[in-house]
């Protein structure tokens, strides 16, 4: 199996081919076709399973996909959720290399920093934020952010996410984004509590494990 074979095309494979893979790893195989036939993913993989590309290298697929329709979208399209900073920078960078032939604009935003410099990018434009729960409710609260033109939501680490007590803030953010919309959520375990809240976020999931 490979990337092409997964329906991935230029110029998201020359990409890939610049960053040295060859071969999807297994949860890309199963993911890949779930999120380009823009269905909603229930996915169990834990971190060093690929599972970042598992959703990073199709929406960016989809993205292009969407110019064809729409010439230009103004405001942000695609909303990452992580539990921490360092995952946050980790995803801003995997769109940022398989995307590097597509233009579209990415941002990760975190708390712990001073807001300026992310205020001031986010002002220029963005396609594709990352962000921690808190910092982005607390721009959102500043009046920065909105999310008319979000399409494609995703939640990163989702059990972790409840370890750090944070699922209050991302049902705040639920509550701010677009009904109409794609929804990947990923976590590593699936308790009744972590099933509850994908419930709360998908429509007529795939789900998919490793
Ligand atoms: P993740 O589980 O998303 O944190 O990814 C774990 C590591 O696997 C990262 O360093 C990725 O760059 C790498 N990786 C992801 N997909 C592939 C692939 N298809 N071939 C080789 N390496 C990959």
């Amino acid at each position: 199996m490979n990337f092409s074979q997964l329906a991935v095309t230029e110029p998201v494979l020359r990409a890939l081919a610049d960053v040295g893979y060859t071969n999807p790893t297994p949860i890309q195989e199963k993911a890949i076709p779930v999120v380009l036939h823009r269905k909603d993913l229930l996915a169990c993989a834990q971190t060093g399973t690929g599972k970042t590309a598992g959703f990073a290298i199709p929406v960016l697929q989809l993205l292009q996909e969407d110019l064809a329709k729409v010439k230009r979208f103004r405001g942000i399209q695609v909303l990452v959720l992580t539990p921490t900073r360092e995952l946050a920078i980790q995803v801003e960078e995997s769109f940022r290399d398989y995307g590097k032939y597509l233009g579209f604009r990415s941002l990760c935003i975190f708390g712990g920093v001073s807001q300026v410099p992310q205020v001031q990018a986010l002002e220029k434009g963005v396609d594709i934020l990352i962000a921690t729960p808190g910092r982005l409710l607390d721009l959102v609260g500043q009046g920065l952010l909105s999310f008319n033109d979000l399409r494609y939501f995703i939640l990163d680490e989702a059990d972790r996410m409840l370890d750090m007590g944070f699922v209050h803030d991302v049902k705040r953010i639920l509550k701010l984004i677009p009904k109409e919309r794609q929804s990947l959520f990923f976590s590593a375990t699936m308790p009744d509590e972590i099933r509850q809240l994908a419930d709360t976020i998908l429509k007529h999931p795939v789900s998919i494990a490793v």
